[in-house]
C-alpha cells in the first residue's frame, strides 16, 4: 500500500487470489485446489464457485449484481477462470485463461460546472469539474474531456446536463450530453440550445461557453487548437523541457530523482536539459533543502551508473510528442538503425515506415533537430551508450512463441530474444 513504515496496515484486510511456486509450474493442477490451499493456511480468499456451462456462469452474475449493494465492499463483475491453471500465462499482462466479466457499465448524469485545463508537458487537457455524483461506489467530482473537438463535438457548454461513464480508468470519462426521452436534458435544455434567447435576445444564464486558453500559462505563446489536442508549440517552453527531464529519469528509472527534486533544479536554472542531469554533483545537491549528504550522494550515483539502451528507447527517452518506444522499434527495424541515419532522413521518407503516420514522422524530424544537441552532449558523458545493431544479432527480426518448449519457459526465451535485439509478439 506504498507504506514503509507500515503504518495502518491494521485496517487492512488482504485478499490472497493468486499463489505460485517459483520454478515449479504444476505446483497447482487446478484453481480449485489452489484456492483450497490458501485457505486451508488461513488466507481471506473471494468467493468462489464451478460452473459447467455458460448460461449458468450469466445467471450467476445476474445474482450477484442484484446481491451486491448489500455487500460490505465494492465490486465491479465476476473473473471467470478455466479451472485448469497456466502458471505460464498468470504472468503475463494479459492471461489467457481467465476473463473479467463486469456488470453493466456505471454511469451516471451530472451537470458540468467548469473545465479546468491540465498541463502535461506540451499537451492541455481539459477535464470537468462536475456536481459530485456516485458511480460504481465512489464519489466523482471530475471527469475527462479528453480534447477541444470532443467539447465541441459534444457541443458541451457550462452547465449542459451531461452523461458521465466510469470503466475502470482513473479518472472518469464525459461520454456525452444527457438527453430525455423528448429529447431535452434532464437540465430542460434542448440537445442543441442556443446561448441566446432567440424571442427575447438575452444571454441565457444557465448555459455558458467553454472558453479553450489561448496561451501557454508557462511561456505565453499563443496555443495550438489541433482538435485532438491542444498544445504549446514553442520548443523552449519551460513546460516542456522539464517533462522532458522528467520523462528521462522515468525511462531510465533514475531512483531518488524525484519530481520534486528535479523541478527546484529546473526551477533554479540549475538543469535545463538531459545533459544537465549529468554534472549534478554531490555538494550542491547535499546544500538542498531536505536532502542529505547521504541522498545527494545515492542519486548522483545512480544518475552516474553506466546505462547502455537500444537506440529506439534512447529516442523515446527524450519525449518526442507522439513518438514512443514502440514508433521507433518499427523506425529502427526499417533500416534507421542508427542516430545518424536517423538523423539523415526526411518526413516523407519516415512516414513509409510501417505504422508511422505523417504527423509522427513530422514530429520525430522536429524532435530530433530541437533535442540534438542535448542528445550529443548526453552521449558525450559516455554514462549513456547507444547499444550497437552488431551487439543485436537479431535486430530486424520478431518471434512468437507457442506451445510448450523444452528447456525454458516461454517468458524465459523471450526476454532472450529481445537481450539480442529481437522483438516478440505475443499472436502470429
Ligand atoms: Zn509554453
Amino acid at each position: 500500500m506504498r507504506r514503509k513504515d507500515g503504518q495502518g496496515c491494521e485496517d487492512l484486510t488482504l485478499i490472497a487470489y493468486d499463489a505460485s511456486a517459483d520454478g515449479d509450474d504444476g505446483y497447482f493442477k487446478t484453481e480449485t485446489e489452489k484456492i483450497a490451499w490458501l485457505k486451508a493456511r488461513g488466507f481471506n480468499v473471494s468467493e468462489t464457485r464451478k460452473f459447467n456451462t455458460p448460461d449458468e456462469v450469466i445467471e450467476y452474475r445476474r445474482l450477484v449484481s442484484e446481491k451486491r449493494v448489500n455487500l460490505p465492499f465494492d465490486i465491479d463483475g465476476l473473473v471467470v477462470k478455466d479451472d485448469k491453471t497456466d502458471m505460464e500465462d498468470l504472468r503475463l499482462a494479459r492471461p489467457e485463461r481467465q476473463i473479467a466479466f463486469k456488470f453493466e457499465l456505471e454511469q451516471a448524469v451530472s451537470i458540468l460546472k467548469d473545465v479546468e485545463w491540465s498541463e502535461s508537458g506540451a499537451t492541455y487537457t481539459p477535464i470537468g469539474i462536475i456536481e459530485p455524483v456516485r458511480i460504481a461506489g465512489t464519489t466523482v467530482k471530475r471527469a475527462n474531456l479528453c480534447n477541444p473537438a470532443m467539447i465541441r463535438d459534444m457541443k458541451l457548454k457550462i452547465g449542459s446536463a451531461v452523461v458521465v461513464v466510469k470503466r475502470g480508468e482513473i479518472i472518469p470519462k464525459i461520454e456525452g450530453r444527457a438527453v430525455r426521452e423528448d429529447g431535452f436534458g434532464p437540465d430542460g435544455a434542448a440537445p442543441d440550445m442556443p446561448l441566446f434567447n432567440e424571442v427575447s435576445g438575452e444571454a441565457d444564464s444557465r448555459l455558458l461557453p467553454i472558453e479553450i486558453p489561448a496561451k501557454c500559462e508557462s511561456c505565453g505563446s499563443s496555443l495550438v487548437d489541433a482538435g485532438t489536442r491542444l498544445y504549446c508549440p514553442n520548443p523552449a517552453c519551460p513546460k516542456r523541457l522539464l517533462h522532458r527531464i522528467v520523462k528521462w529519469v522515468n525511462v531510465l528509472d533514475i531512483r531518488e530523482a524525484g519530481k520534486k527534486t528535479l523541478m527546484q533544479l529546473f526551477n533554479k536554472g540549475r538543469i535545463k536539459r538531459i545533459a544537465d542531469l549529468y554534472t549534478l554533483e554531490v555538494q550542491e545537491l547535499a546544500a538542498f533543502e531536505r536532502m542529505g549528504e547521504l541522498s545527494a550522494a545515492k542519486l548522483v550515483h545512480n544518475i552516474r551508473a553506466p546505462r547502455s539502451l537500444s537506440l529506439a528507447d534512447f529516442i523515446a527517452g527524450f519525449d518526442i510528442e507522439g513518438v514512443g518506444s514502440l514508433t521507433m522499434e518499427n523506425i529502427t527495424l526499417a533500416g534507421y538503425d542508427s542516430l545518424e541515419k536517423l538523423r539523415a532522413a526526411n518526413v516523407e521518407e519516415l512516414s513509409g515506415v510501417f505504422l508511422t503516420g505523417e504527423i509522427t514522422a513530422r514530429s520525430l524530424v522536429d524532435g530530433l533537430r530541437e533535442t540534438a544537441d542535448d542528445m550529443d552532449a548526453v552521449l558525450k558523458t559516455a554514462m549513456i551508450t547507444i547499444t550497437s545493431a552488431a551487439r543485436r544479432p537479431l535486430a530486424g527480426q520478431s518471434f512468437c512463441f507457442t506451445g510448450e518448449l523444452k528447456t525454458m519457459k516461454r517468458g524465459e526465451a523471450g526476454e532472450r530474444v529481445k537481450a539480442l535485439g529481437g522483438t516478440v509478439n505475443t499472436s502470429v
